[in-house]
């Protein structure tokens, strides 16, 4: 076995694991954690021109006035390719607990093409939670839904997995939360994280 597949075998097994009689909640980002997609954000100027933004260029984008986000093509799933390590970690936490404590948090305004996702990987009951959040409000907003989430579902332990930095460093705060950042083309470095 290599090093990498013995890494991800610990790891997926210390991610399902979960002590008898503790509730556990496991939440997956969707963009660049479980999928990448060719959908794009596209910036529309005041006079009306249209252009493609890169996720680091509207990470960081502060709009004009007249000018507003185009977020048309999050509206269905294009060429979704599933970032297959931490499909195995998903598919393994659904074998093990079942659908009703997973939840998919994803920044989009739309949940269609993520429940198409899911029913496509034959797991139509997992919950998907979308916060309609701006990039630059996205890491406070999916801690303030954790720590929500936690006290309304009496959850002991939260596992949350993403690929950006700041949502893990927001959620990693929080108490009872164990946050991990995915890397999707670098495995090795996510499982030893
Ligand atoms: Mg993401």
């Amino acid at each position: 076995m290599s090093s990498t597949t013995k890494l991800l075998k610990q790891y997926i097994e210390e991610v399902v694991s979960c002590p008898e009689g503790h509730k556990r909640l496991w939440v997956f980002d969707f963009d660049d954690t479980l999928c990448r997609t060719d959908s794009k954000i596209y910036l529309v100027t005041a006079d009306g021109t249209r252009r493609s933004l890169k996720p680091g260029e509207f990470a960081s984008y502060v709009e004009s006035p007249g000018e507003r986000f185009d977020y048309s093509e999050f509206l269905s799933l294009i060429n979704p390719r599933p970032i297959k390590w931490v499909n195995r970690v998903l598919r393994a936490v659904y074998d093990h607990h079942g659908g009703a404590n997973i939840t998919v948090l994803s920044a989009r305004g739309f949940p269609g093409p993520i429940h198409e996702y899911l029913d496509i990987h034959g797991m139509p009951d997992v919950e998907v939670v979308t916060l309609g959040s701006s990039a630059n409000e996205t890491a406070d907003v999916k801690a303030e839904w954790v720590t929500r989430r936690i006290e309304q579902g009496g959850y002991d332990s939260v596992v949350f997995l993403d690929d950006s930095v700041r949502n893990v460093e927001a959620a990693g705060r929080l108490e009872r939360v164990r946050a991990l950042r995915v890397i999707h083309n670098r495995i090795g470095e996510s499982l030893r994280g």
